[in-house]
């Protein structure tokens, strides 16, 4: 008895399959560089069956999906209607969507008789309130062409917002957190009473903090500006926002551990980098202790939230009037609670577990 879980991206399957009952994970993948999902499924199932699992006879699969728009608040069975629905949502997540559409029809292809579910990065944001999801935009913008804030990484903020509750030992419903994830995308989440009230990512994944090779908010009118005066398309202009940005733009590489290697020689632009990275999160962190009047806990996690203990420091340091003291000690030595006795504010660094989670809510789906 067993549930796998596929994040299908534009050339690759990536799976994780677990054991039904405890959640163990029994297998995982990569199947890079592929021409169709349909051969990946194809190299997947093979691989599987060397490890003596016949993928008709799994379960339940739970599909990543980026982006379920309003409609989607929770993890959705898959049938004909839903996939239509998850089509008609591709202009808000063109460079996503496509790919984990072409996944789950590639699931139903090959294991017809196994239920699929597709599990959308944007849920877990659906309790935002009004005042945090809209934009100061025409009505029209919103109602005719569903421009609002969405927010993503919804998965992995939940699976640690689940984690800090256990770590704290109260129940989620009970506690205020700001969650950090920190990896190649960057995004914050505030949540109150264990639901997202707000987050930085917006209609897209590129509003919000500054992240690897994404520039996070800008003011918009820099876009029109530099079209007119580069002579550079929208769509050219576009894709440096999503890919040439960030650290990336600033420091020469999107990899943090180089942009630290290269501030400990005494790069400008590396130092640079990390001061703009910092202070973003660090404003982020303040405005989010503002919407939330009262926080438990401030979770750190993705690549970087989980590795880098230069971040946790430079985000928390001078921030003792808030309530919030980091141990450098323990920060230093890879510990999961990273503050200080007499902190009010609990710091966390928790491994994200976005597969896991998928296969959490798989499992509470089939129960029902
Ligand atoms: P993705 O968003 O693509 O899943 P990850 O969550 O794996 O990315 O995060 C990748 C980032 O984490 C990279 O910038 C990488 O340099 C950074 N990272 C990984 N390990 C460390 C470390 N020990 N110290 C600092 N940064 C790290």
């Amino acid at each position: 008895m067993s549930i796998l879980v596929i994040n299908a991206g534009s050339s690759s399957i990536k799976y994780s399959l677990y054991e039904s009952a405890s959640l163990r994970l029994i297998d995982h993948g990569l199947i890079e560089e592929i021409r169709d999902h349909h051969e990946g499924f194809e190299v997947m199932r093979t691989q599987l069956l060397v490890h003596g699992i016949d993928i008709t006879q799994i379960n339940a699969i739970g599909h990543r999906v980026v982006h379920g728009g309003e409609r989607f608040h929770e993890p959705a069975l898959v049938d004909d209607d839903l996939l239509a629905e998850i089509t008609a949502l591709i202009p808000l997540a063109p460079l996503h969507n496509p790919a984990n559409i072409e996944g789950i029809i590639a699931a139903r292809t090959i294991a017809p008789n196994v239920p699929n579910f597709a599990i959308f990065d944007t849920a877990f944001h659906q309790s935002m309130p009004p005042h945090a999801y809209r934009y100061p935009l025409p009505n029209d913008w919103y109602e005719s062409y569903h421009v609002r804030r969405y927010g993503f990484h919804g998965t992995s903020h939940h699976y640690v917002a689940l984690q800090a509750s256990d770590i704290l030992q109260k129940p989620l419903d009970e506690i205020n957190l700001i969650t950090f994830h920190i990896g190649n995308g960057v995004s914050a989440c505030a949540i109150e009473r264990g639901k997202s009230i707000d987050t930085s990512m917006g209609m897209t994944p590129l509003e919000g903090l500054m992240m690897g090779t994404r520039c996070g908010s800008i003011d918009p009118s820099i876009i029109a500006y530099m079209v007119h005066q580069s002579g550079m398309s929208i769509e050219a202009v576009d894709t440096i926002l999503n890919k040439k940005s960030g650290l990336f733009a600033i420091a020469g590489t999107n990899d943090l551990r180089s942009v630290i290697n290269a501030k400990n020689r005494g790069d400008e632009n590396a130092i640079l980098a990390l001061d703009m990275f910092a202070y973003r999160l660090r404003k982020q962190l303040g405005e989010y202790m503002a919407v939330l009047r009262g926080v438990d806990a401030i979770v750190f996690t993705g690549g970087i939230g989980e590795h880098s203990p230069l971040i946790h420091e430079m985000v928390c340091e001078g921030l003792e009037h808030m309530g919030i003291i980091l141990d450098p000690n323990k920060n230093c030595h890879g510990e999961i609670q990273i503050h200080d006795d007499e902190s009010s504010v609990a710091l966390l660094v928790i491994a994200t577990d976005e597969e896991r989670q998928i296969a959490t809510y798989v499992k509470e789906h089939l129960k029902r």
